[in-house]
């Protein structure tokens, strides 16, 4: 059974997720950082892209003490199992999401990996083998779901997310809009990649709820099934 999948991204108020090089922005305050930590404590996994840890190096880690111990109370890690999509095994073993924190790590890679890499990773990561050139990402989260991983959040970046969307896995996402512009046609956005031409092959949400959040929005969004 797949886990439900929940998207969480800040961007700013032109739509950009970072710079054109993408170097990571502040883009929200204390508030919405503090939101986010509580979904990732509220979550059994979370996913990146190999070019968000490449561009950021995140542990994501939870980082709210209260928070860590509510899920040691409930026999679970202190972190969620952190995944990383990584078709040509390209993590660094020294990577922060592999070395920081307590908790399952996932490195998900593709038939085209060196296998001398793969090798390595294995030592610090659950290997797994999906996809002859990018990762299946449909079959990855099937080997989740046999890993009793039943709600993921997927923290990007935009490559990703378009993946996980074009093959229809994504149930929500939340958009913290925040109050600047980066600009930059080049700049990462929500849903890179080739982008959809047909209208009737567009992703259609529903706009659930939208609140304001220091000087930024909220807004939350579930998908319509495809
Ligand atoms: P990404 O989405 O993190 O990773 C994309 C990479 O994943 C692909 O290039 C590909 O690399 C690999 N991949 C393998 N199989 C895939 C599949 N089926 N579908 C999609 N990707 C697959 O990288 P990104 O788009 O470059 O985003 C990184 C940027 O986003 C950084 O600038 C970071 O700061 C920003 N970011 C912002 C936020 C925010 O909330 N503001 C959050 C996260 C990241 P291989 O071919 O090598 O496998």
């Amino acid at each position: 059974m797949h886990p439900s999948v929940v998207v969480n991204v800040a961007m700013s108020a032109d739509g950009k997720m970072s710079t054109r090089e993408r170097r990571q922005v502040k883009i929200s305050g204390a508030e919405d950082f503090a939101r986010v930590d509580r979904l990732k404590a509220d979550c059994d996994a979370v996913m990146v892209g190999i070019g968000t840890v490449l561009a950021d190096d995140p542990s994501l880690t939870v980082k709210n003490p209260d928070y860590k111990r509510e899920r040691q109370r409930s026999g679970k890690p202190e972190h969620p199992a952190r995944v990383v999509i990584d078709s040509r095994a390209r993590i660094s073993p020294e990577a922060s999401v592999l070395t920081k924190g307590d908790g399952l790590r996932v490195v998900a890679v593709s038939g085209r990996a060196d296998p001398a890499r793969v090798s390595v990773l294995r030592e610090k990561a659950t290997v797994i083998v999906a996809g002859e050139t990018e990762v299946d990402l449909g079959r990855v989260l099937d080997e989740l779901g046999a890993m009793c991983i039943r709600r993921l959040m997927v923290e990007g970046g935009g490559t990703l997310i378009a993946g996980m969307i074009r093959a229809g896995l994504v149930d929500e996402i939340y958009t913290f809009v925040g109050n600047i512009i980066i600009g930059g046609k080049d700049a990462p956005t929500l849903a890179d990649g080739p982008g959809w031409i047909q209208e009737a092959d567009f992703a259609r949400l529903v706009l659930t709820d939208s609140i304001k959040i220091e000087d930024g929005i909220l807004l939350h969004w579930t998908v319509k099934p495809q």
